[in-house]
């Protein structure tokens, strides 16, 4: 008995070393095919880019239902948010860098030098090859649809590694992607964490990776073993501030959108609000206002209201919930469906465990202050957050929040709206993330910038040659200071 259960092991062992090196070779076979391609100069010209991005924006409005349904088959989420958070902002963002990408890709004249006289310089973008894109399941289609734009604006080839949380939106990606792409150019590789494991263990030229700061660390450890450049785009607690001298009804009501699109499985969702003392009474019960008309049979019995990705974060999230502080407004919950009512909770502070992490989930911790000395001094030892939102007529507060505090992106009176503007670039700072994106900064992020010196043949000054003389030194030091 014991004799077999060791034979099982050992088969179980050779098993699972033969599918890694199957998959090994599969990846690699896959990335060199994109190599071959790519070398052959067929992704270059602007005429190319363009054509792919016009296709790619068919092919999401053909495939509208398509995504609508599975989005509502991974997190219920409702047509209209899906529209409006996933689909509406890639077709967005897909016009813009259509509308923009000729004049971008034009090489940018920069002046010369004196001391190089006669000299002038350019910057010309180049694509890297072959980028890794490794998405969330929180905005599975969003978060995967962006990133393959900007990459394919820039020249680049692709493989999407979707995420294995959001399975049926992962598969109408991949089916839309096949249709329309060939592996050489995008591809698709579907699979859990051993698979983008074995992806980051390939010679990519470039990868972009979407998720939590505790994955972005393993992401960036595999990238510098090839000295891949990288882009992590993270999460973290994202702080809204509501001051005294605000539109407190209209401030619960923004504040409590943001908080609520996808039950708050928003990477820069509100995580928790700081209160001025004076005003919190008042929000409290602006906020209970809101969500009864945002859910007027309460939102369990909504059927547009987003459940939890799965078991594990939804217990993830009641274990938060249960873990102190004083329930406002909310905390019923359904097993069954995976469902957390959005629920605001007084009487925490920082020491209790809801405020140790990022609650990506429909819970609103709320921290009454005084004065804002408090609430600079708490966020700015904390780590550096994605987002952060003041709701505040104050310019000066603004002003100093923004002066004062790091944080990735912001707005002032409302939330999330910042990520649909292309001309801001999205990314974190610190912990929430390194690099950024959307609009040319996509662009940018997916180009290499070559610097180019053009020299004039009909001057050629003596000075730097040898042998030095005392005046090249006294010319050298009026050019050059
Ligand atoms: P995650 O880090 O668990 O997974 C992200 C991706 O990485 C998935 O495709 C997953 O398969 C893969 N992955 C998981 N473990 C891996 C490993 N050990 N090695 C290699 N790849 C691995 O994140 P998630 O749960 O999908 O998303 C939630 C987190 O992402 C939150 O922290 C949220 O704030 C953040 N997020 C950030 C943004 C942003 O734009 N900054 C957007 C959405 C989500």
């Amino acid at each position: 008995m014991i004799l077999n259960e060791g034979a099982a092991c050992v088969a179980l062992l050779h098993f699972v070393i033969n599918q890694y090196l199957v998959n090994m070779s599969v990846l690699a076979t896959m990335l060199q095919n994109q190599r071959t391609y790519f070398q052959s100069g067929a992704t270059r010209s602007a005429a190319f880019r363009l054509k792919q991005l016009k296709t790619f924006y068919v092919a999401i409005k053909k495939y509208e239902n398509e995504l609508n349904e599975a989005l509502q088959k991974d997190l219920n989420k409702a047509p209209q948010e899906s529209y409006n958070t996933e689909i509406g902002p890639a077709l967005s963002e897909i016009t813009h860098l259509r509308n923009n990408l000729k004049g971008w890709m034009e090489p940018q004249q920069v002046p010369g030098m004196i001391f190089s006289f006669p000299s002038s310089g350019k910057i010309y973008t180049e694509p890297y090859g072959s980028v890794l894109i490794i998405a969330p399941w929180n905005y599975p289609f969003w978060l995967s649809a962006v990133p393959i734009a900007g990459a394919l604006s820039a020249g680049n080839c692709v493989v999407l590694k979707p995420s294995e949380l959001a399975p049926a939106t992962s598969a109408v990606m991949k089916k839309m992607l096949e249709e329309i792409f060939n592996p050489e150019y995008v591809a698709v590789v579907e699979g859990d964490a051993t698979i983008s494991t074995q992806l980051l263990e390939q010679s990519f030229d470039y990868i972009f990776f979407t998720g939590s700061t505790t994955v972005g660390k393993v992401v960036a450890q595999a990238a510098a073993k090839n000295l891949i450049p990288y882009t992590l785009e993270l999460g973290g607690k994202s702080p809204c501030i509501v001051d005294k001298e605000v539109n407190v009804s209209l401030a619960a009501r923004r504040l409590l959108w943001g908080k609520m699109i996808n039950s708050g499985q928003t990477c820069v969702a509100p995580d928790f609000v700081y209160v001025h003392r004076e005003v919190q009474e008042q929000l409290v019960s602006e906020m209970k206002k809101v969500l009864q008309q945002f859910y007027p049979q309460g939102a369990l019995n909504d059927s547009t209201y987003p459940r939890i990705v799965n078991e594990k974060h939804y217990q993830r999230l009641m274990t938060l919930l249960k873990s102190g502080g004083n329930i406002l407004w909310g905390g019923k919950s359904n097993d069954t469906n995976h469902l957390i009512e959005p629920t605001i909770i007084g009487g925490v502070g920082w020491n209790d465990t809801i405020m140790k992490e990022e609650i990506f989930g429909p819970l609103l911790p709320l921290l009454p202050y005084d004065n804002l000395d408090e609430v600079i001094h708490a966020v700015n030892t904390q780590p550096k957050p994605l987002s952060l939102y003041i709701f505040s007529n104050n310019k000066k507060l603004q002003q100093r929040i923004i002066r004062e505090v790091p944080f990735g992106g912001g707005l002032i009176n409302d939330t999330i709206e910042h990520l649909g503007n292309p001309h801001l670039p999205f990314g974190g700072t610190g912990t929430s993330g390194q690099g950024a994106y959307h609009g040319k900064y996509s662009f940018d992020t997916f180009s290499h910038h070559k610097s180019v010196m053009k020299k004039g043949t009909w001057l050629d000054l003596s000075f730097r040659y040898p042998p030095y003389r005392k005046i090249s030194l006294r010319l050298a030091k009026l050019l050059l200071r």
